[in-house]
């Protein structure tokens, strides 16, 4: 596996913060946070100007000699390499950091520097960061349609919960990072700058389940009930109503690549609903026997563009098998749809997410209580 950065119109900066300190112990959101982006690369490739390799507190000039370089495993350091250019460091990790602008993945400026670290044979790339910048970077990564500021309050508090609760309940180890993502905090992306205001605007405002901080998620639109309560806001969503039809013979040959020994497929039933009526489980009728398969795993083999929730019927013959649906996501937590036609509807963001978290509780973050 490659991960290269190199972009037509160079790249650069990404200067280690003065804000950016220890990540030990993640008291407010200008703590550093860094976000693991890969664990099992070959080769970095960089480019660009500007750019600086600090290693063991030393910061080496690097495109001084090559504009386009690659950073390898050698021995239990690294070697950088480019244009006749070579150098070896034999530090564990080495920051890749720039004096003369934002530092760019795919062509898109992220906030903070990177870390390549020996992990194996193989190479770990951090993006270091401040949780704040991660958290907006997140905001413009996952609102939807023209959100307003109430329903973006809102999800800022779902998210920063879910990753502070995450960062509570990582597990004491040498892991060089904090969370994994598969992408850095880019802060060139949508509306960021509106999203950091918002981020501001609601900074270190969690959701608590008594003295603990309560695991909360988000999803697209529930399609009329979350896994805890009815929601008449998310009709508005797109796709709102979806269906999916599949002929048996195509349903068969894809749980037979799924490892069912399944012959003859004749009908598709459900099987169990949770308490709030989705699917999560069906029932297969066939020529050799029964079978069941759990919703989950029906989705990830057809396809979460095609059975885009777990809140559908089935119906069907010999010929065709349809699944008419509604909403889209697992319907956990804050419906995002619902919550930007509340917002619409006047509802300030914590009557959002009264409505999504019955009985939890909006308090200010507080590091004692975990
Ligand atoms: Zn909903």
């Amino acid at each position: 596996m490659l991960f290269s950065f190199i972009n037509t119109d160079g790249f650069a900066l990404g200067r280690p913060s003065e804000e950016v300190s220890s990540s030990d112990n993640i008291k407010n959101e200008r703590s550093a946070l860094k976000v693991q982006l890969a664990g099992d690369l070959n080769s970095v490739k960089l480019g660009g100007i500007g750019i600086y390799i600090v290693s063991g507190g030393r910061k080496f000039s690097i495109n001084n000699a090559a504009r386009e370089f690659e950073v390898l495993p050698y021995k239990k350091g690294f070697m950088i390499r480019g244009h006749g250019y070579r150098k070896l460091f034999k530090t564990a990790s080495i920051d890749v950091v720039s004096l003369a602008g934002s530092l760019r993945i795919r062509m898109v400026p992220f906030s903070g520097y990177l870390r390549i670290y020996r992990s194996g044979k193989s190479l770990g790339l951090i993006n270091v960061t401040d949780f704040e910048n991660y958290l907006a970077a997140v905001l413009s990564r996952e609102y939807e349609g023209r959100a307003g500021n109430e329903m973006l309050k809102a999800l800022a508090v779902v998210v920063r919960t879910g990753l502070l609760k995450q960062l509570a309940e990582k597990k004491e180890n040498n892991d060089p990072y904090d969370i994994k993502d598969d992408l850095p905090a880019y802060i060139g992306e949508g509306e960021y700058g509106r999203m950091l205001k918002i981020v501001r605007e609601t900074r270190n405002q969690v959701l608590y389940e008594g003295k603990d901080l309560y695991h909360a998620m988000y999803h697209s639109s529930c399609g009329g009930s979350t896994d805890k309560v009815k929601c008449p806001y998310c009709e508005a969503a797109p796709g709102f109503v979806w269906r999916f039809d599949i002929t048996p013979d195509e349903l068969e040959r894809k749980l037979l690549l799924d490892g069912y020994k399944i012959r003859g497929l004749k009908a598709v039933y459900i099987n169990t609903k949770t308490d709030n009526g989705r699917i999560s489980r069906l029932h297969i009728t066939a020529a050799n026997g029964s079978f069941y398969i759990d919703t989950g795993r029906l989705q990830s083999l057809i396809g979460t563009d095609r059975i885009r929730s777990s809140a559908f019927s089935v119906s069907g013959n010999e010929k065709l098998i349809t699944i008419i649906g509604k909403g889209s996501g697992h319907g956990m937590g804050l419906c995002k749809w619902g919550s930007i036609m509340m917002d619409r509807r006047g509802f300030k963001y914590s009557d959002i997410l009264n409505k999504y978290f019955p009985g939890m509780d909006l308090r200010y973050y507080s590091n004692e209580n975990i």
